[in-house]
């Protein structure tokens, strides 16, 4: 049997952080921090592999998992010199989920389990306090009965039902009755009543009573942790976040510590460094006598560390650094050690057990693009971190959210907020209000943009996080559910805005006197925690200068290069402030759509409607100089860098007049009556546009009009080569599915190119000449395509839907299904398909090298700016990655982290 059970304590340990797949984030940094001499208190973790054994078993432990389990209690024992259920110095301990990657909330860990009236009168004379052990009793009893006998065992009570809630309603009345503000009022005789009263209700309503074996209470929990994996709020998770179910939970069982025996103990999170902005400054929350989650639960406010994290909420309450100045020097320098250890900024959970502390976790924190693009530069200069390490630390997805858009300051002066709160995700946002997450992923369905307002969220409210465009909330602190899981999304967040009265039920919201209803606009800054009526004005985020000088550390891995898909001047300029080396495709017909378009479209439709060579000519030596002078003005702002200039490719009914007026227009330039006009159109609609007359095949039934485009791309070239510029025009031929059909092309190219060569008296125009590969008998010729031409460029939007044979304009009527059965992974649309177009391209890629060595591999369309698809085209050896200006930040990063990666894995 292979070894299941990994211990740790005692400043050794079995495992080390390196290993998160198998003990789990938890567990791994567990071992790591008692390796490092931390005070961690002693423990075991049961491994992600023993999760999958136990799901294969049927939810049983074999004899040898038992045993090691066993031995491993029987060390901690040693250390704590304490023993597990043993009436005079009992053992307790804490059983905690935790997997490779965190999901905060997520799953399940329950507290004190060991603890029963046969331990009870020991650990009171051990500790001579009766509170404290009736309070540890009264929560295990409520973590027991929610964790390992409802939700392990799937009962699924109704709303307002759940074990979890009726204990709680039996603590508030009786708070209530004796007019106690907080539970720590409560007096022992309480606690005991409580108690009582709990295993009552547990025997009502599950028909078994509350377990006071120690045995029992014990593998009770380390089954639950297991099952959590599988709970409702964890599949769900996944499912968003593209965890695999095979990865497992490990289960790591520990010495209990004590932040409930007093005024000298208390429990708080921290973050090594602000996790919303990414300063310097050690930042966390603590709650004197109270444990686990209570900083997080949000019943009580929890109090701020350190000066540093002191806010309107909290600055009336004392700081750790002020009530225990010694333990907070201490964990300041945990802090430090765990940061030079590490390298990077981290979250910790802590616990002081009269004065002592103690670390219970450790992992790499979550942060906002900004506060990782400010910590990797401050990191850098500091040589904690050298500069590739700096290029790994953003996530090409927080670069994304960088590029989001915030509120504009001007508009923000102008504007009195309705209401303040903790700014716990970054940037800005606007959005209708709606007060469930079931309304919230209704709206979003219906297109419409929302925020999503709670008194404070739980992991169930996950999917409605996911569609909101902001969450805001009444309670909780900047570790609430809410804030971890909205920065962690980068998502715009506000917690705390403790001036909100939210009546679910009615769907409105109170701010001082005014009533706001379900739909009402709202925006939100979440980077200071301000709450606006209405909607302000928004900007682009890019002015940080970190962001300029990121940039450039990470072009410095970047192997492939990235263009952009453009196709006007201004276009261009700012394709160019996006780092871009060149133009990956240039759409034509864009000409005909965009600004100042009229007139071309005029020309274009009078030769589309035209019904002779003559007519269609005549139309077209119009249209050429329209031609000319669209490409040149932007190969001119891209001087000396290659564009890519795609050849017309829509299929022409788009353009057909359908307004009166215009239909009007046209037949009288032709000479001829509206209904003719109407008729001509309606004999180029098409039952199947998509696969029909469109791309080259329009060059091949009138190669008049390639012709005009192709002389308008050499003219354009040589205008700026006699004006001294240097132009590097590339001709693409789109919707190509044979050789012969670029031989043509070809034919075509050359006679032009003779014809201005001669007329602008030049010796040479340079230009490439390729095709665009889309439809799979292109792929699959590729060797054929490659004689004939200097690049590919490969169009995974069309190529994706003729491989599939998905519709790229009606496919989000089953795609929803698809993804619901898991029939795909994800939108084949968004993220490359590798395993099925992947084929195709890699095909492509090697049969076309083969033939020409140095054919120019490129990626135009969608997939050129999403980062796993980047990666993967690097991993092809493309030359290039064309995307639209404002993912190509993106798609830097991504394939600066690529060539790293390639690099790392030589
Ligand atoms: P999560 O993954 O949801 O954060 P944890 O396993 O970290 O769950 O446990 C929840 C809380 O219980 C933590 O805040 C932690 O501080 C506390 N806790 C866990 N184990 C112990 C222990 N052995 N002693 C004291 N507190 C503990
Ligand atoms: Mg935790
Ligand atoms: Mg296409």
């Amino acid at each position: 049997m292979a070894k299941f059970v990994y211990t740790f304590g005692n400043g050794i340990a079995e495992g080390d952080s390196s290993q998160t797949n198998l003990l789990g984030g938890k567990g791994a940094n567990l071992a790591e921090m008692s390796k490092l001499g931390l005070p961690v208190p002693p423990g075991f973790t049961i491994t992600t592999d023993f999760c999958n054994e136990y799901f294969k078993n049927g939810g049983t432990y074999p004899e040898s998992v038992v045993a090691e389990v066993e031995k491993a209690l029987k060390e901690v024992e040693e250390i704590m010199d304490l023993k597990y259920g043993d009436p005079d110095a009992p053992l307790l301990v804490s059983c905690r989920s935790g997997a490779r990657q965190s999901m905060p909330g997520m799953m399940e860990t329950v507290l004190n389990v060991g603890l029963c009236p046969a331990t009870i009168p020991g650990l009171i004379k051990k500790t001579g306090n009766e509170w404290f052990v009736y309070d540890a009793y009264r929560r295990l009893i409520m973590m027991y009965s929610d964790v390992v006998m409802e939700k392990a065992e799937e009962v699924e009570p109704t709303d307002g039902q759940e074990i979890r809630i009726k204990l709680e309603n039996i603590m508030e009345d009786l708070k209530l009755d004796k007019g106690y503000e907080s539970e720590t009022e409560l007096t022992v005789d309480d606690l005991s009543f409580l108690c009582e009263e709990f295993k009552k209700v547990i025997l009502e309503t599950f028909g078994t009573p509350f377990p006071d074996d120690p045995k029992e209470q014990l593998w009770g929990s380390i089954g639950a942790v297991f099952k959590s994996w599988h709970g409702k709020k964890a599949n769900s998770y996944r499912k968003i976040e593209g965890i695999p179910d095979e990865w497992g939970t490990a289960c790591t069982v520990m010495s209990m510590v004590f932040g409930n025996m007093g005024d000298t103990s208390a429990t708080g999170v921290a973050f090594t460094r602000n996790p919303a902005t990414g300063e310097d400054k050690f930042y966390g929350e603590w709650l004197v006598n109270a444990q686990g989650e209570d900083v997080v639960a949000g019943y009580r406010t929890p109090n701020p560390l350190n000066d540093d994290t002191k806010n309107d909420q909290n600055k009336h309450l004392s700081s750790l650094q002020q009530m225990m100045p010694k333990v907070y020097e201490e964990l300041y320098d945990v802090r430090n050690k765990l940061e030079q250890h590490y390298k990077d900024m981290l979250d910790i959970e802590f616990t002081i057990q009269e004065e002592k502390l103690f670390m219970l976790q450790c992992r790499v924190g979550k942060r906002t693009g900004a506060a990782a693009l400010n910590m990797a530069i401050e990191m850098l200069d500091n040589n904690l971190i050298d500069e590739k390490t700096c290029a790994t630390r953003l996530k090409p997805a927080q670069l994304d959210e960088l590029l989001h858009p915030i509120v504009n300051p001007e508009a923000e002066e102008k504007t009195d907020p309705v209401a303040k709160g903790l700014p716990a995700g970054p940037g800005g946002a606007i959005g209708r209000i709606v007060f469930t997450a079931e309304d919230a992923v209704k709206w979003y369905k219906e297109g419409k943009e929302v925020v999503l307002v709670r008194e404070e969220t739980n992991p169930e409210d996950v999917e409605g996080m996911r569609a909101a465009n902001a969450i805001l909330t009444a309670k909780g602190g900047m570790t609430s559910h809410a804030a971890l899981v909205a920065r962690g999304w980068g998502k715009c967040c506000i917690v705390g805005a403790s001036m909100l009265e939210i009546n679910t039920q009615a769907k409105e919201l109170k701010i001082g006197g005014k009533v706001y209803k379900e739909g009402d606009t709202f925006t939100l800054n979440g980077t200071r925690g301000l709450v606006y009526e209405g909607s302000l004005d928004m900007l682009d985020a890019t002015e940080n200068p970190n962001f300029k000088r990121y940039m450039s550390i990470v072009d410095k891995f970047r192997t492939m290069g990235v263009r952009s898909n453009a196709e006007t001047p201004k276009d261009a300029k700012t394709s160019l402030d996006h780092g871009a080396e060149g133009i990956g495709l240039f759409r034509t017909e864009h000409m005909f759509y965009g600004e100042d378009a009229e007139q071309p479209l005029f020309l274009l439709r009078k030769m589309i409607l035209s019904s002779t060579e003559d007519e269609r000519r005549m139309a077209l030596d119009e249209l050429a100089p329209y031609v000319k002078r669209d490409i040149k003005a932007t190969m001119e702002v891209m001087n000396g860098l290659p564009v890519t200039i795609r050849l017309l490719d829509p299929p022409l009914h788009e353009f057909i007049p359908h307004g009166k007026e215009k239909q009007e227009e046209v037949a009288k330039a032709l000479g001829i009556d509206v209904s003719e006009v109407i008729r001509r159109g309606e004999g180029l609609q098409e039952s199947n546009p998509m696969m029909g007359h469109r791309g080259f095949r329009l060059g091949v039934t009138y190669p008049e009009i390639t012709e005009m485009q192709i002389k308008g791309i050499l003219e354009a070239a040589a205008e700026m080569t006699r004006e001294g510029k240097n132009p590097k025009p590339e001709i693409m031929v789109p919707v190509t599915c044979d050789a012969k059909e670029l031989v043509l092309a070809r034919k075509i190219t050359d006679k032009v190119y003779n014809l201005v060569k001669e007329s602008y008296g030049l010796d040479n125009i340079d230009f490439l000449f390729g095709t665009m590969i889309e439809i799979p008998r292109a792929a699959l010729l590729a060797h054929e395509m490659a004689e004939v031409t200097d690049f590919f460029s490969f169009g995974t939007n069309d190529l994706t839907q003729m491989t599939y044979g998905f519709s790229r304009d009606d496919s989000d009527v089953f795609m929803g299904p698809y993804l619901d059965y898991e029939i795909i992974d994800s939108d084949p649309f968004q993220t490359l398909d590798q395993k099925g177009v992947g084929q195709l391209i890699t095909y492509g890629v090697e049969r076309g090298r083969q033939v020409k060595k140095d054919l120019k591999v490129g990626i135009c369309g969608e997939h050129g700016g999403d980062p796993a698809s980047v990666e993967y085209c690097f991993e092809k050896g493309f030359d290039y990655v064309s995307c639209s200006a404002f993912r190509l930040p993106i798609a830097r990063l991504a394939a600066a982290q690529a060539a790293i990666k390639a690099e790392k894995n030589k």
